[in-house]
């Protein structure tokens, strides 16, 4: 992680490559701001500046050195890393448990892009109703990890994702460490609710705020990373209340929704064209696919289904359609009419509670296929 590769954030930069190039960095720091502004990025760059062997006079990491390579792949052994989990599910406590048994999935998210947000981890530990937490067991893990000495003779740094999910324990726990700090370690905690850590803690961190990103970085980071166009960038911006990461989340979602649209279209065509075998191929596809987006394709199936219902009454403000939908309920709304609708939406129905069932996906949107093509035609 490069400090470039860090949307934003000029005031926080400025003061992080100050602290290097002064040699003052101190024992620990807190990083605060909203999610998606960028601590994260700001503290794994840090780290890895921190472990470099060669790092440059404005503070970057060499970014070739062995070091380097193997904090870029978060996979320095003087690099602890820490964030909230849950216990397994054969496991009776939590606070059994470090973030050794999670690592290598904390780690695929993030190298996959550092700009995590929160409900990607929740997804990833496959979280239904529990609050994960830093563990008091992970907090005698990141003690008894700092008392040997660093394993390439050069600094240890503890890197606290989301560090207001320590239970209590665990911050006494650390609270120790930070009191009495060790040579040559660095604690760098991120955390969107500063005023949830302990006092003590914040106390004896010191303390650089990170702002929301403008509209103008996020749809900036958007066009360039992820090769939008300026008006896609632009109202995503608007909508993503200065978080890079919901920015993307509301790509990926608009990303689903056009091919899904694509899909939709092209059974359509072929019910027309009573094409059976090109309806197998679609209905193969889609069976390829996980269960819960087959279920989220057969929503958005309802959804426009209706969407081209309403649409034949012309009522203004009614209609809650993308540009491209609504292109196409100007030539397919007409075929949605109060013969076929309930059919329509009973087949959708029964649909999603196959594929709830586990029945073969294959077979039953093949058949969700043939009953749309009898269903257009009334
Ligand atoms: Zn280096």
């Amino acid at each position: 992680m490069r400090y470039a590769d860090i949307i934003g954030q000029e005031d926080a930069l400025r003061a992080v490559r100050q602290m290097v190039s002064d040699r003052r960095i101190p024992h620990a720091l807190l990083l605060t701001g909203p999610e998606g502004c960028g601590k994260l990025p700001l503290a794994l760059a840090l780290a890895e500046t921190l472990l470099c062997q060669e790092p440059e006079a404005d503070g970057e990491p060499c970014g070739h050195c062995r070091n380097c390579r193997m904090a870029a792949a978060l996979a320095h052994p003087d690099l602890h890393l820490t964030f909230p989990i849950i216990r397994r599910k054969n496991s009776t406590s939590t606070e059994q448990v470090t973030c050794d048994l999670y690592v290598d999935e904390w780690r695929e998210m993030v190298t996959a892009s550092p700009y995590v947000a929160w409900d990607t981890w929740l997804n990833t530990l496959g979280v239904e109703n529990q609050q994960p937490i830093i563990t008091v067991a992970e907090a005698n893990a990141i003690v008894s990890r700092l008392s040997l000495h660093a394993s390439q003779g050069g600094r240890k740094v503890v890197v606290v994702w989301h560090a207001e999910l320590m239970n209590e324990q665990a911050a006494n726990k650390l609270l120790k460490t930070l009191e009495e700090p060790t040579p040559d370690t660095h604690f760098i905690l991120t955390t969107t609710k500063p005023e949830r850590l302990l006092e003590t803690i914040r106390s004896r961190t010191q303390r650089i705020a990170l702002r929301p990103l403008s509209e103008q970085q996020i749809a900036d980071a958007l066009t360039t990373r992820h090769g939008l166009d300026d008006n896609t960038a632009r109202r995503l911006a608007h909508n993503a209340c200065g978080s890079y990461t919901s920015a993307c989340s509301m790509l990926g979602v608009e990303e689903e929704t056009a091919e899904f649209f694509d899909l939709f279209v092209l059974i359509m065509r072929k019910c027309f064209q009573s094409d059976v075998k090109s309806m197998y191929q679609w209905a193969d596809r889609i069976a390829s696919w996980g269960r819960e987006r087959q279920k989220a394709f057969l929503a958005y199936c309802q959804r426009l289904v209706r969407e081209n219902f309403m649409a034949n009454f012309r009522l203004e403000g009614l209609t809650y359609m993308n540009a491209r939908e609504e292109e196409f309920a100007t030539r397919f709304a007409r075929f949605v009419n109060e013969r076929n609708i309930i059919g329509f939406m009973t087949q959708l129905d029964d649909a999603t509670r196959e594929i709830q069932q586990n029945v073969n996906a294959r077979m039953v949107f093949f058949d969700l296929a043939m009953q749309m093509a009898l269903l257009v035609r009334r």
